[in-house]
């Protein structure tokens, strides 16, 4: 992996060219070159040596989006280290699940993250041999000086020779759905990074990219790390959160062409409105993508309008390692749908019936998405768990999770994790159909459904909605928001009721998660919650 992103190019004619260009949160920008990138990982490849890290230990890096980060997963997996990103947000408690469910060896961090979050769980964690802090080690004895390891190591590592399956990267997934998972990846899934980065986002040397996820997540790290380094482009990273004018900032004055990001954000920007955006010159855009959620067909449009370009959907999970699903830059795009297959990728809408899968030939049905196994960046395994592992596989097929329809043109439509869909009156509603009718309204910015129980119905269809500036909720808003609904769903798949929230709950990686609205509607448990995103922190309001 480590030396497709970055040693191949470090030999050849992109040596000089920049790999990295990091804003700091003050706006100061630092460059790094693919020779640059391959120096500095190759030292800390050294500095693992040396503190006696074997291949395939774990070393596990919590940090902001610095330098630091980029360079030491790129030198554990020269190292032939088991590398897992963890997002920095997380408290200790998310944490110490993580570094103990990996069995952590090495931890790169901060001195200000280990002060919060390490010193109080260090001493349960006995597999952790070491930990190295990026910017000093002025008042903490227990950790290593990375600088000055760093300082110390040599620029030149020769990778030893890596199988396509030797392990490389531990990710846990988003934990929308329940406890997260730590699926594992192999050498071998640069392959699908690469080619998907190509394929889907349309990526060339030239490119000015830029990946707005964080290396926590998968899509941080196959898409802001490795497809493109592997492909030879120039990669923008910022330190800060989101923040409309920032962001607008960012994509005129990098000139950014090929931009990938998430429904969270855009709907965001949505919601702030024309101001932020007013005065810069986004022409410079040739490319706009985004996943981690479905993407109402609002916001495909508003991408046109706003931005200069539709936006792309695609499709795929941190199971599957790499894009499976795309709306491509040479198909028109259907707004609402996911796209189609990436070529090599067998797709299919499939029903369970106790433990037999069948296929569900027919254009339109529901069912759940399958794909079947065998390209290079689909996980391994999830850790210490190999019965579920086990279950996500039946008649040839990887189960993903999630339902979808298919149409006569091999469009696949999101229509809800299995665990969401709503049963009403006897037939099937999925909660992103009556979201992206909500959020047409000109009052709602956000939308959550889920059921609830009824007598009846067996389940009834409630809402939850957020809402744009200017706007308060009231029983006659709620009413009429009700009607709008009903106007374009029919009587059977439309919400029997709304209530407005000040924000919907969301997992750190911007993901609605319908599990917690439920369980708050009904007064029930509110189970794993260490991806949810604090009160405070989702309180946005520009
Ligand atoms: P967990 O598995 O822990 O519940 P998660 O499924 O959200 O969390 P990820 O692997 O980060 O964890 O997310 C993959 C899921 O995100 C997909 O299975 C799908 O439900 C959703 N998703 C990703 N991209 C899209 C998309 N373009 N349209 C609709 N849903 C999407
Ligand atoms: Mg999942």
């Amino acid at each position: 992996m480590a030396h497709e992103a970055v040693d191949r190019h470090a030999m050849g004619p992109l040596a000089d060219r920049t790999a990295l260009r990091w804003i700091a949160r003050d706006g100061r920008i630092d460059e790094v070159s693919y020779d640059g990138l391959s120096r500095l990982s190759s030292r800390f490849a050294h500095v693992l040596g040396e503190l006696g890290v074997e291949r395939g230990e774990t070393v596990s890096v919590l940090s902001g989006r610095t330098p630091e980060l980029y360079v030491t997963v790129l030198g554990a997996l020269k190292a032939g280290c088991v590398v897992s990103p963890l997002f920095s947000a997380f408290g200790p408690e998310p944490i110490r699940t993580r570094l103990a469910k990996g069995n952590t060896r090495v931890l790169v961090t901060t001195e200000e993250l280990y002060r919060r979050k390490i010193e109080p769980i260090r001493d349960s964690l006995p597999g952790l041999r070491h930990v190295l802090l990026a910017g000093g080690t002025s008042s903490s004895p227990a950790a290593l000086d990375l600088t000055r390891h760093m300082d110390a190591a040599d620029d030149r590592f020769q990778i030893p020779p890596t199988k396509p399956e030797d392990p490389a990267i531990l990710h846990f997934t988003s934990g929308t759905t329940g406890e997260p998972k730590g699926a594992i990846h192999v050498h071998g899934a640069i392959l699908s990074h690469h080619v998907t980065g190509r394929l889907v986002l349309d990526l060339r040397p030239e490119d000015v990219f830029w990946c707005t996820a964080d290396p926590g997540w998968v899509t941080g790290t196959s898409y802001g790390i490795l497809a493109p380094l592997s492909i030879g482009v120039t990669s923008v990273v910022d330190e800060a959160d989101f923040d409309p004018r920032r962001w607008y900032r960012i994509l005129e004055e990098q000139r950014v062409t090929v931009w990938y990001t998430a429904p969270t954000a855009i709907r965001m920007l949505m919601r702030a409105g024309a101001g932020p955006r007013q005065g810069h010159d986004l022409s410079g855009l040739r490319f706009v993508a985004s996943v981690g959620e479905p993407l109402d067909p609002e916001a495909v449009w508003w991408g046109a309008e706003a931005l200069g370009r539709p936006i792309h959907d695609n499709w795929w999970q941190t199971e599957t390692g790499g894009i499976m699903i795309a709306n491509y830059r040479s198909m028109d795009i259907r707004p609402g749908s996911m796209g189609r297959p990436l070529p090599g990728i067998e797709a299919a809408i499939v029903r369970r019936d106790n433990g037999a899968v069948t296929v569900i030939e027919e254009e339109g049905k529901l069912g759940e998405l399958a794909l079947r196994p065998g390209w290079p960046s689909m996980f391994r395994g999830y850790l210490h768990d190999e019965a579920r592992y086990r279950d996500c596989f039946s008649g040839g097929w990887y189960l993903t999770g999630d339902l979808a329809r298919r149409d006569a043109d091999d469009y696949f439509w999101f229509v809800g994790r299995t665990d969401d869909l709503i049963k009403t009156s006897g037939h099937f509603v999925g909660p992103f159909e009556v979201e992206s009718v909500l959020v047409e309204h000109p009052a709602v910015a956000e939308a959550g459904a889920i059921g609830t129980p009824d007598p009846v119905a067996g389940e009834i269809v409630r809402a939850f909605v957020s809402l744009n500036r200017g706007w308060t909720g009231s029983p006659d808003l709620g009413l009429e928001i009700l009607g709008f609904a009903r106007r374009r769903l029919g009587a059977a798949s439309s919400p029997k009721s709304v209530d407005f929230v000040e924000s919907l709950p969301k997992n750190r990686a911007g993901k609605i998660m319908r599990r917690v609205l439920k369980a708050r509607a009904l007064g029930l448990a509110e189970g794993d919650l260490s991806t949810l995103e604090p009160e405070a922190a989702r309180s946005y309001n520009p």
